[in-house]
């Protein structure tokens, strides 16, 4: 439930509802705008309505959220969700940029990897440990050892991590190396790992799944948000349609709906929503004319001997090239690519 004070509510009046709702057992989220301040009521609806809170003078209404989503709406959250990764605030005016190979190979291929997309312009570093692979025969990350060399790296590029948690046994080991965790499109919907995620004061990046409605991926969300970690990055990667010339089709869409659902910041994969990278240059652009908080790309420095998605990658020099345009784009959609001060 979410309870709109009068405008020109005082603190005391905002106090008083608050240890009300506090005192019947429910949590409470504040939202002070510009104009309005909104309070949320975390727990049973059925108590909020039996308060009677609209009998207070400054009460103005007391609304149920109508989405079946609730922490997550920007019903109960009107303002942007803000998380900072370093010295990286996502979710501002700020577009952030991820970068890096699919899968962590070596330690110098990472290394190499980090210091291109560095240099280039990207803030966090992205690069696998654990890869969900269709094939048992594929690939299948380097696992500890490779959080391990994501860290090492991180120590010497300066660069936030981010890396995948591919089941709830390993959440607190890879919690214990990474910045960001990222959800997996496959694990969207790993419910037993979203409720361990939300157990954590980290941000995660949760993928939309391969055949996940929006609906449901912020469902997904929900399930992390109402477990305690409110910061939640949604990562748009392409879903499965009928179409074959791409590896999966780009559902850009999905960015200015979400910007309205939700207050959490939305960012898109190109790389593995298009799965070629060719395709990458114009549907990166595309990502931030369409209201994304960031972009994260897949960029290794040999593509052709990546162990995993190199036909999706772009190269470190491609990767800088692109980034000049994002840089440009961004101006034209009041906001700015954050600079590198070293
Ligand atoms: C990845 O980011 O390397 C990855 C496997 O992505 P997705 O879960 O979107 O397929
Ligand atoms: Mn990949």
């Amino acid at each position: 439930m979410i309870i709109v004070m009068q405008t020109g509510v005082t603190s005391e009046q905002i106090e008083e509802v608050t240890e009300r709702l506090q005192r019947r057992g429910l949590g409470v989220h504040l939202s002070v705008g510009e104009f309005k301040t909104i309070i949320g009521a975390i727990g049973d609806e059925k108590v909020v309505r039996e308060m009677g809170l609209e009998a207070l003078p400054f009460v103005e209404r007391v609304l149920p959220i109508t989405q079946p989503f609730k922490l997550v709406s920007r019903e109960f959250q009107p303002e942007n969700s803000l998380f900072t990764v370093g010295d990286c605030l996502i979710g501002g005016d700020e577009i952030v940029l991820m970068a890096g190979p699919c899968a962590v190979e070596s330690e110098e291929q990472l290394l190499e990897a980090a210091e291109g997309v560095k240099a280039a312009g990207a803030q966090i570093l992205r690069g696998g440990a654990y890869k969900p692979r269709s094939s048992p025969y594929s690939f299948q990350g380097l696992e500890e050892a490779g959080l391990q060399i994501l860290a090492r790296v991180r120590e010497k590029t300066g660069m936030p991590i981010v890396t995948e948690v591919m089941d709830q046994h390993t959440v607190e080991m890879v919690a214990e190396y990474t910045d960001i965790i990222q959800v997996g499109a496959r694990n969207m919907q790993n419910f037993c790992m979203l409720r361990e995620l939300g157990k954590l004061s980290k941000p995660i990046l949760l993928k939309r799944g391969l055949c996940a409605t929006m609906e449901e991926w912020l469902m997904a969300a929900e399930y992390i948000v109402s477990g305690g970690n409110r910061q939640v990055i949604l990562c748009e990667r392409g879903i499965r349609t009928f179409e074959t010339y791409t590896r999966n089709t780009l559902d850009l869409s999905a960015v200015p709906v979400m910007k309205r659902l939700t207050h959490l910041p939305v960012i898109v994969d190109p790389s593995h929503g298009t799965g070629s990278w060719r395709w990458v240059p114009a549907m990166s652009r595309a990502s931030v004319a369409a209201g994304a908080d960031g972009v994260m790309i897949e960029v290794h420095p040999q593509p052709e001997q990546a162990l995993c998605d190199g036909a999706q990658s772009l190269t470190v020099e491609k990767f800088a090239a692109l980034v000049c345009d994002l840089d440009r784009l961004a101006v034209v959609m009041g906001r700015r690519l954050k600079k590198q001060v070293s």
